[in-house]
């Protein structure tokens, strides 16, 4: 038995395992690559192993670096089942739907152009057909539930406190008279983190795929970022301006409505009104809503006060792009939380030439800012940006505000690894060079005599 790594070893994102037991071949994860052109080529080359061969996939949760290759899979011939958490299929079902929709987009841009050119069209990566029937195969599972799929194959998902449904895997191994058990981290979440219940504690594993994101890197504490969301939000009333905060879908979003509820009377949310102006933070939003019991015990109590009847008539969910327009009159008083992200597309975008001019508004941004994004060179204090062609002065109040992060950092790593009671092997994935390395020193410096290894693209590790 032997697996091979696919994506996520040497860089973050395009997470895809493949494990080889007896006859059978499963893949853990199927992750877009995402990130510069010649990281997101890859997902151009097509799989370095035959699709038809594969018997089944288990997802560890939504995100697309995760599961965005699977509608690809599956065009390529791929029959079995994929296995994931329930909310993971939920939100897959929004996730891959819309990795769809802007692949057709993105083909159909590049068309316009070829055809001026008199160049060959492009077909995109996948369409939204591709990611309905992908959807069709994911089997929705629970944590704690002991799956056999095969005869030589056990599994089960355990919280990873990431996202919601986002699981740590334990697989059990069997071929002939030998047995394995190996569990992937999957993304972890911090300790802490709102809504979601911290990453369960695993105790045993003869090899730990362990996930590093953040793996040389402390967050700052959670109670300093939650004070300074507070002080934006009440220097910004005295300033009589809106608020608008560039976030992701999945997960910022819903973490925003939650503390703006849990702090609805010591930030005087009263005075505003919240407008989430995304169709797919939207939907994702019901998918948390949906998934409650899966809350923390923080979450699931605040669910009980009072706050969430007070903040209700405040909430608009505007779906339809009228509703989103009509955001564009008012002058003070509004909170927008929009996509994209990182101010790359979206109804961000229309937000930003409405106010960023006005020296009474504040931009809020609570999220990670690539290099080369609109967000980032509003982080960097950029005095002009370019809006469809159109310059607009940046006059209103750029706040930048760390410390939200959906990933433990090396001090949570460690602790989380702690809850293992026996020797084990450590393969160190889903990591840039510098936290794949320091994450290695840390726990070797950790006195427990465990020497990770830093797994390499293609590379295959027998499992012995
Ligand atoms: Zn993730
Ligand atoms: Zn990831």
């Amino acid at each position: 038995m032997n697996i091979q790594f696919f994506g996520a070893a040497g860089e973050v994102t395009g997470s895809c395992y493949l494990i080889t037991v007896g006859k059978t071949r499963l893949l853990v994860d199927c992750g877009l690559f995402q990130g510069g052109r010649a990281t997101e080529e890859k997902n151009l080359h097509g799989f370095p192993f035959d699709p038809a061969q594969i018997n089944l996939v288990i997802l560890t949760h939504a995100h697309i670096d995760h599961s965005g290759r699977l509608p690809l899979l599956v065009k390529a011939g791929f029959k079995g089942h994929i296995y994931c958490h329930n909310a993971t299929r939920d939100l897959c079902e929004i996730m891959l739907k819309d990795s769809a929709f802007l692949m057709e987009k993105d083909a159909e841009i590049e068309n316009r152009k070829r055809q001026r050119k008199r160049l060959l069209m492009i077909a995109p990566l996948y369409s939204i057909n591709d990611a309905r029937k992908t959807i069709k195969k994911i089997k929705g599972i629970r944590y704690h539930e002991i799956q056999q799929p095969h005869a030589t194959i056990k599994f089960q998902l355990s919280d990873a406190g990431h996202i919601l449904g986002s699981s740590i895997l334990e697989l059990w191994l069997q071929e002939e008279n030998k047995s394995r058990k190996l569990v992937f981290s999957g993304d972890l979440g911090n300790y802490g983190k709102p809504i979601l219940r911290d990453p369960e504690t695993i105790t045993a594993a003869d090899w730990l795929f362990l996930e590093s994101t953040y793996g040389n890197r402390l967050h700052r504490p959670l109670a300093e970022t939650i004070a300074e969301i507070g002080q934006v939000i009440q220097q910004a009333h005295k300033e009589g301006g809106n608020i608008l905060i560039p976030a992701f879908a999945v997960g910022r979003t819903q973490e925003l409505l939650y503390f703006l509820t849990k702090h609805f009377h010591d930030w005087s949310i009263q005075d505003w009104n919240i407008f989430v102006d995304s169709p797919m933070a939207i939907d994702a939003t019901a998918v948390y809503q949906k998934h409650a019991s899966l809350y923390d015990q923080e979450a699931t109590e605040l669910l009980q006060n009072d706050n969430v009847e007070a903040i209700r008539p405040l909430l608009h969910f505007t779906k339809a792009p009228r509703q989103s327009s009509q955001i564009n009159s008012i002058r003070s008083g509004a909170i927008i939380i929009a996509g994209s992200g990182m101010c790359t597309g979206g109804r961000i975008k229309h937000h930003l030439k409405h106010n960023l001019w006005r020296r009474e508004c504040h931009i809020m941004i609570v999220g990670f800012q690539a290099r080369g994004t609109l967000g980032r060179a509003l982080v960097d204090g950029a005095k002009h940006v370019r809006l469809w062609g159109e310059t607009i002065k940046v006059a209103a109040q750029v706040n930048t505000v760390g410390g939200l992060s959906a990933h433990a950092d090396q001090h949570d790593l460690l602790r989380w690894l702690k809850g293992f009671d026996q020797r084990l092997r450590i393969v160190l994935v889903h990591g840039e060079n510098e936290a794949l390395e320091g994450l290695a020193s840390a726990i070797e410096a950790g006195g427990e005599h465990l020497k990770p290894v830093i797994a390499r693209y293609k590379e295959i590790m027998e499992l012995d």
